[in-house]
């Protein structure tokens, strides 16, 4: 039988390659970034067009490549940062396995213009599906600059399986983000069709944090640092009074590389422990730095995820760090900007006590003090008014008592009162009766259920009623939550809320629905826009839906809100108002009853 194997040629070796490596065009634009900041650029500048699917290139001030070296670049293992086996383990570069650059040329159109810093002319290489197509000397500026056209143009399957634009845009975000938040003593701008969406100038790490996220993160941070023989650590987190409610940013960044860790995240987590409130997220931006040699980074193509020598002890000097700054900042003024350029950090003076960071919360709050009022339609009818005979109307016969079956407890009759009986229990369930029945309302899922239909009821009769703000509310966001906002905005235009564009990752919001607190409107939006910072591309009907769902959540009264009688009784009028008035739209119970039978059954004696 003739021999069957036989060695790949090189073009599909390539392809192979950089399956692992590149899967999307932020997985591109990683490398030809890291690419960059490893040739000591200072100066870093990103082009997209169509989120880098059909254009995508990096410009940096680096020292650039000779013209053997612009050649050489392309080829799998073909690098100048690794020449002995040893030093896999003394790695202080981002790249090492020389297979990025072959990667990316063997799955697009690739145009290379590179000069060093101290040559005259530069080189320029076109290379598409691995083949060179010119190579040939050119002018052009000291270092490089990679222009990746039309990425998997050769591999329709992989091509289709790319997402739409704001998708992959996302994911641009995401690992842009990663490369320029370490490192901000370079400079790095990002356009994307033709647009400036990043403008980042030299500073620190606090100043870069709020140049990617927005400046309203300054107050948000607190300063990390520990020093030990084992890891430094710098960086900060978020206080948890900010914390998300999407795992969203959490940053660790070991040597300056992002790293993905559960287990020091773990560690991070714990050090917050009862600080934040369950189902949310702390946000860090932590850099570990770490002797190359007790860590190894060449476990994953993408080279996301590390195996130290030895986690334990990095685990607990991290949680101790982040334990010891949170309890710094409960006692510290907040720095700004100013006094940390200048490094004029206050000295903390005995005989003044700093301020205690606090929220402000309006203990007097009540979203149904709007809804309460008989100037609001389909209220003030005498049927409205008589909470047993609403419940009597609206319950169906299996759920009434049955006056049948009080025969066996003839000792035991009893008639409802006929005075609207409300009782608020553990300031989070209203006592009520329902037909005769004892029952407990649970007051937000009840109200989350009550603002979900009325939002849901306007989809249909979009007359909603809103209430012009005194002063227009400014909402600066971050990239990503901008272009969340964008997506939604025109759903809470539909449920009420007027909310415009208002120049570069800015909105203004002019007027909101009644039930939103006054001066909570901004708090109400950012945690909106939480649940769609992570979320990927809907379809209309969805998106209106997934909105009414977000925005009765946040907005509604909470569990430990006190509640007058007033409210409670409006709130219940509301509740049985609703289609589903028994569980919410997301499934939860909302009234749980006690019956005649069963309260009999608990006080048998045993
Ligand atoms: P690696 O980064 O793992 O070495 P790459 O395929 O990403 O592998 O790059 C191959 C080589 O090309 C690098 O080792 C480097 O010498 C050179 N190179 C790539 N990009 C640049 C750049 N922007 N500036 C200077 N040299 C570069
Ligand atoms: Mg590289």
């Amino acid at each position: 039988m003739s021999d069957i194997i036989k060695l790949l040629p090189d073009s599909i070796a390539n392809q192979i390659a950089a399956g692992e490596v590149i899967q999307r065009p932020a997985s591109a634009l990683k490398e030809l970034m890291e690419n960059a900041v490893d040739a000591k650029a200072t100066v870093i500048k990103v082009i997209l067009k169509e989120a880098g699917k059909t254009f995508l290139q990096v410009i940096d001030n680096g020292t650039g490549m000779s013209e053997t070296d612009a050649r050489l670049s392309f080829e799998r293992h073909a690098t100048s940062k690794l020449s002995t086996a040893d030093e896999l383990f003394s790695i202080k570069t981002k790249g090492f396995r020389g297979e990025a650059l072959a990667s990316i040329a063997a799955v697009a159109q690739v145009e290379l213009k590179t000069r060093k810093q101290d040559n005259d002319s530069g080189t320029e290489i076109v290379i598409e599906s691995s083949e060179i197509i010119t190579q040939q000397p050119c002018a052009t500026p000291g270092g490089t600059s990679i222009a990746v056209k039309n990425l998997f143009y050769n591999l329709p399957a992989r091509r289709n399986f790319l997402k739409s634009t704001p998708v992959e845009f996302r994911h641009i975000l995401e690992e842009f983000q990663r490369v320029a938040l370490p490192h901000p003593e370079i400079a790095f701008t990002l356009h994307h069709n033709g647009l400036e969406i990043f403008n980042l100038p030299v500073g620190n790490l606090r100043q870069r944090i709020c140049a990617v996220f927005g400046a309203n993160y300054n107050e948000r941070l607190v300063p990390v640092e520990e020093n030990t023989s084992v890891v430094n650590i710098t960086g900060f987190v978020g206080k948890p009074e900010f914390a998300k409610k999407v795992r969203g940013e959490q940053y660790f960044f070991i040597n300056n590389r992002y790293i993905r860790d559960g287990y020091l995240n773990h560690a991070v987590a714990n050090a917050f422990e009862e600080l934040l409130p369950s189902g949310s997220y702390p946000s860090y931006f932590l850099k570990l730095e770490i002797d190359p040699s007790r860590i190894d980074i060449n476990i994953h193509p993408t080279k996301t995820e590390i195996k130290f020598e030895d986690e334990k002890p990095v685990y607990a000097i991290l949680r101790a760090a982040v334990k010891r700054a949170m309890g710094k900042f409960s006692i510290a003024p907040t720095l700004d900007f100013e006094q940390e350029q200048s490094f004029n950090i206050p000295v903390f003076k005995g005989d003044r006590i700093p301020p205690q960071p606090s929220i402000k919360v309006n203990p007097h709050y009540n979203p149904f003090r709007e809804e309460g009022k008989n100037t609001s339609p389909n209220t003030g009818t005498s049927v409205k008014t008589d909470w047993q005979q609403r419940i009597a109307e609206k319950l169906k016969p299996e759920e009434n008592f049955t006056e049948s079956k009080s025969h066996t407890f003839p000792a035991l009759h009893y008639s409802a009162p006929q005075v609207y009986f409300f009782e608020q229990v553990y300031q989070s369930y209203i006592l009520t009766y329902l037909n005769s029945e004892l029952a407990l309302i649970d007051q937000q899922a009840a109200h989350e259920q009550v603002l979900y239909e009325k939002n849901m009821a306007q989809l249909e009769n979009s007359n909603s009623v809103s209430q012009q703000e005194l002063f227009p509310v400014m909402l600066e966001l971050s990239t990503q939550s901008f272009l969340a906002m964008q997506q939604i905005a025109d759903a809470l235009k539909t449920f009420g809320f007027d909310i415009r564009e208002f120049g570069k990752n800015a909105f203004v919001l002019h007027a909101s629905p009644s039930y939103v607190e006054k001066g909570k409107e901004k708090w109400l939006l950012e945690k909106l826009v939480e649940d769609f910072n992570s979320g990927a591309t809907i379809d209309k009907k969805q998106l209106l839906e997934k909105t009414a769902r977000s925005l009765s959540q946040n907005a509604s009264v909470k569990a430990g809100q006190p509640l007058t009688h007033k409210e409670m009784k409006t709130l219940c009028e509301n509740l049985l108002d609703c289609q589903s008035f028994n569980y919410t739209f997301n499934g939860k119970p909302i009234i749980v009853k006690l019956s005649k039978e069963e309260m009999i059954r608990r006080f048998e004696k045993k």
